[in-house]
């Protein structure tokens, strides 16, 4: 199937399309799940694809998913496959998720009648902070038929190829995000008594904000806070009115978010009111904490290790990124899990949203076959115990 799976993720790669415009990939994607005769729905959530095969004897439902987006970002021309569209880029992998799970159908495809339950295939929109996946769960992708368990992957350029990562529990963070504008009253540089300088409340804010997380969180939580981006001011000698400071709020429980939330509500006001300020601050929650069945883990590194041996299965920490597959796994039993994609003799080392950024395409079959066993070993269907015979 490599052959086949690599130019599925060159043609997409070439042709990248950004969150809820995926027209051509989307399209790609249901022509061949109707192609492989499964029943497909499609328009859901924009662009999202539903995949559903029904075994010919009654079990479970188990999903997969990927994710079909790129970023807004340009590809130098490096490969042979690299991006056709200026300022777009399949740069996070999401090209090969696409690519595997188009695989997972094909292989299953080709042995309906042993299937036992459904399978169903999502692909969706927008992973890349446009929430798609919290749109296709809204737009009922998890329903007809309800889903009793879910699955997900994404590639991993600190794993080589032929490891799978697996969470245990927490895999990503919930990210939220701030906006402080600091209105105070501007003039002249050297008459700042006649001001309210907000370019030094800013100062103070900036130090106050990154103090949460190491004075008010237990040490042995996790949280972050950036504050990002910084607009205020236009010369030497002006003190401007206004100074506007955007920020990331990164938890991995939903205690610890908000305990940050409101501590930082504090901090600006407290600032604020010290310097006679006033304020605006906008708070807005992003994708929630991403947090993996333990058991469905636990079956993911048990299938895994069985094809390719237990060395070959790691544990991985969770991080301080950010998935919409969390939306998934807040109404299913599931677990999002790694994929390596390092290979260092072929130069492919560089981080997610990278110019530079490429997988191993030796990924692709390997991902396929892990899903596989994945469903095998969730739905009972015995296609290992087969292949040993
Ligand atoms: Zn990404
Ligand atoms: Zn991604």
């Amino acid at each position: 199937m490599k052959d086949w799976l690599i130019e599925i993720r060159r043609t997409i790669h070439m042709n990248p399309e950004l969150g809820f415009e995926e027209i051509e990939t989307s399209r790609l994607v249901s022509q061949w799940l109707e192609r492989f005769g499964f029943e497909v729905v499609k328009g859901i959530a924009k662009t999202g694809v539903v995949g559903l095969l029904r075994g010919k004897q009654p079990g479970k439902t188990v999903a997969i998913r990927a994710d079909m987006d790129c970023l807004p970002m340009d590809e130098p021309a490096r490969v042979p496959y690299a991006s056709k569209i200026k300022g777009k880029m399949h740069a996070c992998g999401h090209d090969a998720h696409t690519a595997i799970l188009l695989g997972v159908a094909k292989y299953f495809s080709s042995i309906p009648d042993q299937v036992r339950g459904n399978i169903k295939w999502i692909f969706q929109p927008a992973e890349e902070g446009g929430g798609g996946g919290e749109v296709m769960v809204k737009e009922g992708a998890l329903e007809n038929p309800k889903v009793d368990a879910i699955f997900g992957a994404h590639v991993f350029p600190l794993l080589p190829t032929g490891k799978v990562g697996v969470y245990e529990r927490e895999g990503l963070a919930a990210a939220d995000r701030f906006t402080v504008k600091v209105i105070g009253k501007g003039g002249h540089g050297a008459f700042p008594h006649l001001c309210k300088d907000p370019i030094l409340v800013a100062g103070h804010l900036i130090t106050q904000i990154h103090s949460i997380p190491s004075r008010d969180i237990n040490p042995t939580d996790s949280g972050v806070i950036s504050i990002c981006k910084v607009s205020g001011g236009t010369a030497f000698n002006i003190i401007p009115d206004e100074v506007e400071l955007l920020g990331t709020v990164r938890s991995l429980t939903a205690q610890v978010r908000e305990e940050l939330k409101s501590r930082i509500e504090q901090v600006v006001r407290g600032v604020s009111q010290s310097f006679g300020v006033d304020y605006r601050l906008d708070y807005a929650y992003g994708y929630p904490v991403l947090v993996n069945d333990p058991e469905m883990s636990k079956l993911v590194a048990s299938a895994c290790s069985q094809g390719i041996g237990e060395e070959n299965v790691v544990p991985v920490k969770p991080a301080m990124g950010a998935e919409d597959f969390s939306y998934y796994l807040e109404k299913v039993p599931g677990s999002f899990f790694r994929l390596g994609i390092r290979n260092e003799a072929r130069g492919i080392i560089h981080p997610y949203h990278s110019t530079l950024f490429d997988i191993d395409e030796d990924v692709l079959p390997f991902g396929v076959e892990m899903f596989v066993r994945i469903i095998d070993r969730y739905l009972g269907l015995g296609i290992e115990a087969q292949d040993q015979r």
